[in-house]
């Protein structure tokens, strides 16, 4: 399987890092090896910047490549939450050099993905609202509704240019208030209220 990560999908997180709003979806990849079901994160060592970026991820139910908009939705059936963490550090570093991404979002555990995901029947799927707490203070919150690009418009996207399987994950972009963790600190997602993941920084 693999992890097609969506960057400034939200417009208030692109101002946030004084990025342009881009003009089509702006994707790249993580390997499965980022995958993180557990529930004790290690810092990792070669950053001093890990920040928190909570996203819904979408499941891909069924091979398809050049999939229509009208027809995407056939292409997945649950959506579920992850964060996708980024040494902002490093990644500053490599959008100044003109460097590609991976080291800074592509490390070992970076995508956190929740156990449990929710059938799209019982979602709207144009107003899922989702949250990430710290030490149960909320810090970010995001809704479908402020998307830039719909998941709809995401899949038939990447299609043209990978094919998609069943099984890969889709994270489908921040909105805004994405910050610094820490050792210590403890993370919650909750899609429509319900708590899906919980995670302690060691
Ligand atoms: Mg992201």
């Amino acid at each position: 399987m693999k992890i097609i990560c969506i960057g400034r999908n939200y417009s208030d997180h692109a101002k946030e890092m004084n990025s342009p709003i881009p003009e089509e979806p702006l994707f790249f990849m993580k390997p499965d090896t980022a995958l993180f079901r557990d529930t004790n994160l290690y810092y990792p060592e070669f950053t001093k910047e890990l920040h928190h970026e909570i996203e819904l991820v979408v499941k891909i139910s069924k091979v398809g490549k050049h999939i229509a908009v009208a027809n995407a939705h056939k292409y997945y059936d649950e959506i579920g939450l992850g964060i996708d963490f980024t040494a902002r550090d490093i990644q500053k570093t490599c959008k100044e050099k003109g460097l590609p991404w991976e080291k800074a979002k592509a490390f070992d555990n970076s995508a956190v993905i929740s156990h449990q995901f929710i059938a799209k029947d019982l979602l709207d799927l144009g107003n899922i609202h989702f949250s990430l707490s710290k030490n149960d203070a909320t810090i970010q919150i995001g809704n479908s509704a402020d998307m830039i690009f719909s998941i709809d418009e995401l899949i038939s996207h990447i299609s043209k240019f990978i094919t998609l399987k069943t099984g890969d994950l889709i994270y489908t972009g921040t909105p805004e208030g994405v910050g610094p963790v820490k050792i210590g600190d403890k993370l919650t997602g909750f899609l429509n209220e319900k708590a899906l993941f919980s995670i302690n920084i060691k």
